[in-house]
């Protein structure tokens, strides 16, 4: 059974095309940033089967054309990576498009499988410095970096993305060593920037805990383009979402 926090059924940002969405609840990883602090908690979400979701995938066929499909985010979605090996060889058989969307965080030979019946991951790779993705994250990037490298190994499909946010993630000489590193991975078929935004800042209330970047602004237009034109050094398709 697959545990969680909600569906997007007509969800346009996760991959390509119309996708239907399945927000996993849990997470290992507390971004600073996060816009989703409902999804951290191991506890909570609803059970789901296979089966169920594949009922929807299939009452939204018609929507998905040639390029739409499935995308599994988070939460973290490999903290549930056995039953999503379940899932997406189910929706892989009917011919559906399989996305993960992941902070890359555990390779084991259950991610290796799941990978096998994966279509495009999307990786987000939080800040290269390893100090500073320890204050963003509260986790080491050493295990999503080892991630991207076996994608590279593999040869999956995978956009980046990157969350810039004032003060934290947007210093000129880590967007620089950022695409750096991935540059020569010919598997990156896109690198999405994602500015941080307040649209979660709700929830942060609702759930009574404290919101660390309540004070953050979001970035300039000028921070943005800066980002953009570094990143545009290294990689052809570079987007702004
Ligand atoms: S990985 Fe995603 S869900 Fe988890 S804390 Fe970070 S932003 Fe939130």
């Amino acid at each position: 059974m697959l545990q969680v926090h909600s569906i997007e059924t007509f969800g346009t940002h996760e991959g390509p095309g119309i996708r239907l969405v399945i927000f996993m609840q849990g997470c290992n990883f507390r971004c600073l940033y996060c816009h989703n602090p409902d999804t951290r908690s191991l506890k909570g979400g609803t059970k789901m089967s296979s089966e169920e979701i594949i009922e929807l995938l299939k009452k939204q066929k018609p929507y998905f054309k040639d390029t739409g499909g499935l995308t599994v985010s988070g939460g973290e979605s490999l903290l549930q990576r056995k039953a999503l090996l379940d899932l997406f060889t189910k929706a892989k058989k009917l011919g559906f498009n399989t996305t993960l969307d992941t902070n890359g965080s555990i390779l084991d030979d259950d991610t290796k499988k799941l990978l096998e019946v994966t279509d495009l991951v999307l990786l987000d790779v939080k800040h290269i410095d390893p100090v500073w993705h320890q204050t963003v994250t509260s986790a080491s990037n050493e295990p999503t970096l080892r991630f991207a490298k076996y994608l590279k190994e593999i040869n999956k499909s995978m956009w980046l993305r990157y969350v810039l946010v004032p003060g934290y993630t947007n210093q000129k000489e880590f967007l620089e060593k950022w695409g750096a590193h991935f540059k020569d991975y010919k598997n990156i078929d896109r690198v999405e920037i994602l500015p941080f935004h307040t649209y979660g800042f709700y929830k942060y209330k609702e759930l009574g805990i404290e919101n660390p970047l309540s004070d953050c602004p979001v970035p300039t237009e000028k921070e943005i383009q800066e980002a953009l034109t570094i990143f545009e050094k290294y990689f052809k398709s570079v987007y702004v979402r």
